[in-house]
């Protein structure tokens, strides 16, 4: 770098920063901030272009071009020169710009005079905040070291934003950043509404002082904000013993690569050679890698751009002492926002979280399956809501439509609070039905029972109304630990779900890992398909020790009362011969050595692949049950990813084929005198949930909120009579039944 571009750059960082700490109005600021820019470069023109919303940017304020166009010119995201640096985050140096691919003619602000064109980014975190030009008459082209500088005056120009430091009154001037309403769509992680205030899981850092005219003094911060961030890595590092996450260990030798790293360390130095404060300069490429981390397509690079974005976070907190504890208090009715969360962070939260919203994770994540298991509402994907809410802003959440107001204007506050009233007094008119049986008109009764897999879940036994625990997911035991969990451990969480059971049933659905439940201590398989690929009985039975102590463990937590147990992803008749055998040895082996062993023993096998429905009859009859896991059933059955939202919700539950499918399924169960029930999550829809019935299904296991409008639901209805609209539909060439028994159903409430 050359020394005369940083000593000027130096100068310049240098009298923005007195105009940042100038009384001065927000116009007057940028105006004098563009001229001192064109002053300093020895450019014709300088001018601010700031996003007014979200795809539309605005001239803010100029040195060179027309005045009069300031606040009245606009463009669009990716519209002339000035958009396309926003949209790809990228300089554009030309010397040529009207010859340049979508240069816009711009008459008002007289552009078309101005030859060479220099544009880069102004950026915070990968937010885009605008676009920062320098224009000259002659067809120079920018110098490598001008294109730097500017880009760390752009980096000052993003804080100064942040900082509300161009903040004005009267028309045209720019309004305070957070402080407008924001809406963010993702996708539905767990349904349900609800408001609150943001909590941030993981704090914001907040860079005051972007500038610094010492940069001896600033070399040797970040000298020692490193040293001090390397011997934390290297310490966590060699704390964890044998027997660590492994995929933690990953990350932390991630950690340290990139803490080792030169060619980071070296472009933190230039910034600050130029100008900057030593946590300007962290979080000036700390924003270069969010940039890149849109861009890069490879999963595994950009886990490696995120650990080095958590490494830079931690840097920044290190600089500016503002620790992982900011001494945010935590709001009333918190909503949690994080980037992503882990099930056993999320489970330090406790239940008294309102709301979830995350900017990554899945419906199949594990902080997906504590969210659900809770009946938090959960809204996944929530893209840069991050760099959007503060603490205890105002946020309400809709689970149901995947659907984020921060901040909400009145209006929405009171449609949202209407909604979340309206489910209120529903959940209420259900707790008078709670222990009446979900009996329809006809007299066709259904047992409706709930799905847990915490100790959690357990105290909704009572108030759902739930004939018992028709699933429990006993995988989230495993899920929460970094090592697996001993037997005597697993006995007695067995144990308690028993005695908080109080006698009612629990089915124990043994270990489903694999897929997208990937244990932390199991090596990944990297299967091209894992939903389809080794996991749950698959495992077990290859894997004999984790389910044989699993089995072990569920016979010792009984202790000598009924123990059903169910095991998962069934396909073929041998799969569940073996595992049901395993089972027998085990009650064999466990008495033999004294302990008590349960006189009803009943062991069943969830339908999930469509193979299992056309097994040998001596499967049904060597089943004592069967349950139907929808949410896979229904994946294979269309062979439509349950995690993929663009081709989940496709095709319908209420489908002729699928209807029809389970038809068989309900004849071969009744052929042999086999219970049948169904466990998936549409069991827990209330007309999914009729038709199930009407389909001869006799059993239910769902969330237990659901089980309040599901058996609402069922009193009102005469089964019978569904049933003869679900056959008329199926004969009609129908593609689905909902629109036939939509019909049928407000027909007769109406009647
Ligand atoms: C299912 O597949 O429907 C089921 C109940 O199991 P899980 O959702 O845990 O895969
Ligand atoms: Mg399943």
């Amino acid at each position: 770098m050359a020394d005369r571009t940083d000593s000027e750059s130096r100068k310049l960082l240098g009298r923005l920063r007195e105009t940042l700490a100038e009384d001065s109005a927000g116009q007057e600021r940028l105006d004098r901030i563009t001229h001192l820019i064109a002053d300093s470069m020895g450019t014709d023109v300088c001018s601010i272009y700031l996003f007014r919303d979200a795809d539309t940017l605005e001239l803010c304020a100029t040195e060179g071009l027309n005045k009069a166009a300031v606040h009245e010119t606009r463009m669009r995201v990716g519209e002339g020169l000035v958009g396309r640096v926003a949209r790809s985050k990228n300089a554009i140096n030309t010397p040529d710009a009207p010859s340049e691919r979508g240069f816009r003619f711009m008459p008002e602000t007289g552009e078309e005079i101005y030859s060479s064109f220099l544009g880069v980014p102004v950026q915070r975190l990968g937010d885009s905040l605008g676009v920062l030009v320098v224009q000259s008459k002659d067809a120079r082209s920018y110098s490598e070291d001008e294109v730097y500088a500017l880009e760390v005056v752009a980096m000052v120009l993003a804080e100064m934003t942040e900082l509300g430091a161009f903040v004005g009154e009267g028309e045209g001037a720019m309004g305070a950043r957070h402080t407008q309403p924001a809406l963010f769509r993702g996708g539905t992680g767990q349904e349900g509404a609800s408001e609150g205030r943001v909590f941030l899981h993981e704090p914001r850092v907040v860079v005051t002082n972007p500038i610094s005219d010492d940069p001896h003094e600033e070399l040797r911060r970040l000298q020692e904000a490193m040293d001090t961030l390397r011997s934390s890595v290297d310490a966590m590092l060699s704390s964890m013993g044998r027997g660590a996450d492994k995929e933690q260990v990953k990350v932390l030798e991630a950690y340290r690569m990139f803490a080792n790293s030169r060619s980071w360390v070296r472009r933190m130095e230039e910034d600050i050679a130029l100008g900057l404060s030593a946590e300007a300069a962290v979080e000036k490429e700390q924003s270069a890698t969010r940039a890149r981390m849109e861009r890069v397509p490879d999963a595994y690079l950009r886990e490696r751009l995120h650990d080095l974005d958590d490494l830079s976070n931690r840097l920044l907190r290190l600089l500016t002492g503002q620790g992982s504890d900011t001494g945010a208090e935590m709001p009333e009715n918190p909503i949690l926002i994080a980037r992503n969360i882990g099930p056993a962070e999320l489970l330090d939260y406790g239940k008294k979280l309102r709301g979830i919203v995350l900017e990554e994770g899945s419906v199949g994540s594990h902080a997906a399956i504590v969210a659900r298991a809770w009946a938090i509402p959960l809204v996944i994907n929530a893209k840069k809501i991050l760099t959007e809410a503060l603490n205890g802003d105002p946020i309400l959440v809709d689970g149901d439509q995947g659907v984020v107001h921060l901040r909400p204007e009145d209006g929405v506050k009171t449609a949202f609070r209407d909604k979340i009233a309206m489910q209120t007094q529903a959940q209420e008119r259900y707790t008078s039905i709670r222990d009446k049986p979900a009996t329809g008109l006809c007299g066709t009764s259904v047992a409706l029972h709930m799905n847990a897999g915490l100790m959690a879940d357990l105290p909704s036994l009572e108030g759902s109304g739930a004939e018992g625990v028709g699933l429990f997911r006993t995988e989230l035991q495993f899920l929460t630990r970094a090592t697996v969990p001993r037997r005597s451990e697993l006995a007695a969480i067995y144990g308690s779900v028993m005695d908080a059971a109080q006698g009612k049933p629990v089915v124990f659905r043994t270990l489903d890992i694999g897929s997208d439940k990937v244990l932390p201590y199991m090596k990944p398989q990297d299967e091209p398909n894992p939903a389809m690929g080794w996991r749950a009985i698959r495992v077990g039975l290859d894997k004999r020790g984790v389910m044989r102590m699993q089995l072990q463990a569920l016979i010792r937590g009984a202790a000598g009362r009924p123990l059903t147990v169910m095991f998962p992803f069934i396909a073929q008749f041998d799969e569940f011969r073996d595992a049901r055998q395993m089972l027998v040895d085990e009650l064999a082996r466990e008495k033999k050595i004294g302990h008590q062993v349960p006189d009803d023993v009943r062991i069943g096998a969830m339908l999930e692949t469509p193979s299992l429905a056309f097994a040998p009859k001596q499967f049904f009859e060597m089943a004592d049950f069967i349950s139907i896991g929808g949410n896979d059933l229904k994946q294979f059955f269309f062979a439509a990813d349950r995690e993929n939202e663009r081709v989940r919700k496709r095709y319908d539950t209420l489908n002729v084929s699928f209807l029809t499918f389970l038809e068989r399924v309900v004849d071969r169960c009744t052929e042999t005198g086999t219970t049948l029930s169904f466990c998936g999550e549409d069991a827990g829809r209330p007309i999914e949930a009729l038709c199930f019935a009407a389909m001869g299904i006799g059993a239910l296991s769902m969330r237990p909120a659901s089980i309040g409008p599901v058996k609402s639901l069922i009193r009102r209805t005469d089964i019978v009579a569904l049933r003869k609209v679900i056959d008329e539909a199926r004969v009609s060439g129908a593609q689905s039944v909902r629109p036939a028994v939509l019909e049928w159903l407000t027909e007769q409430q109406n009647g």
